[in-house]
């Protein structure tokens, strides 16, 4: 039996958090988040098709999680919207809601639309900017070896989608001019680099698996938030911050 996404992304991160102390509260922060939208993938049902009031149940034990367990400023959040039930249904209408709401939508979201899009059927190969599926920003690009030059795919932010998309090509602005489009790796990630872009300032992390095939794209985007740091440095806006926003 094939392990469950999800089961994939909560054993990396674990295997990461003896690995990567910087980043060790943030990677035990998203083992919980990431049992909780398990539970959610695995028990949405396909003979009962819904809308996202279906994920409405789950916020009590979101909330309680966050507010014991969470970063500071989504825990106050958390006990702010424990009060407040009736803001519920708002929040799952919009995944850009300001940054500390809307992390719950999100953690919902993430495994509603995973499970829309798993046999969806949209074309994987699209080369666009966007997910084919549910419109939304890539969080993460992936490199394979297929062939000489290898192949880059992005996985959306939202729904784990992974369409391929070119190599040269920013995924922000459309640049394809290789001088400008510079790569940085890390000693301490030699498999996660740095793809960044000249003209529009952005970057997007890309993970090679040709490196390292024990990584998980969104768990190793995640683990090594020290890069974020250096390219926020250099002047590269990160294009789609991460669940934990980052
Ligand atoms: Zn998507
Ligand atoms: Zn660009």
């Amino acid at each position: 039996m094939i392990a469950s996404p999800w089961d994939q992304r909560i054993d990396r991160a674990r295997q990461l958090v003896q690995a990567h102390a910087a980043a060790r509260e943030i990677l035990r922060f998203y083992v919980d988040i990431a049992g909780l939208q398990k539970s959610i993938y695995e028990r949405l049902d396909p003979t009962i098709p819904r809308g996202t009031e279906v994920l409405l149940p789950y916020f009590p034990s979101l909330l309680s999680l966050v507010a014991h367990t969470g970063p500071a400023p989504v825990a106050r959040t958390a006990g702010e919207l424990a009060k407040n039930p009736a803001q519920w249904p708002t929040l799952l209408a919009d995944p850009h809601a300001d940054e500390h709401r809307g992390f719950f939508t999100r953690v919902l979201l993430q495994p509603y639309f995973e499970y829309q899009a798993r046999g969806s059927g949209v074309v994987k190969s699209a080369v666009q900017p966007v997910c084919p599926f549910c419109g939304e920003r890539p969080q993460v690009a992936v490199l394979r070896g297929e062939g000489e030059g290898g192949k880059r795919s992005l996985v959306c932010s939202l729904c784990a989608t992974e369409w391929e998309f070119r190599r040269l090509l920013c995924p922000n602005c459309g640049e394809e001019a290789e001088r400008k489009l510079p790569v940085f790796v890390a000693e301490e990630f030699p498999h996660v680099r740095i793809e960044a872009c000249d003209t529009c300032r952005t970057y997007i992390k890309a993970v090679d698996l040709t490196r390292n095939g024990l990584a998980v794209p969104i768990v190793d985007e995640l683990a090594s938030v020290a890069l974020n740091v250096w390219a926020d440095e250099r002047g590269y806006a990160k294009r789609q911050l991460n669940l934990l926003g980052m």
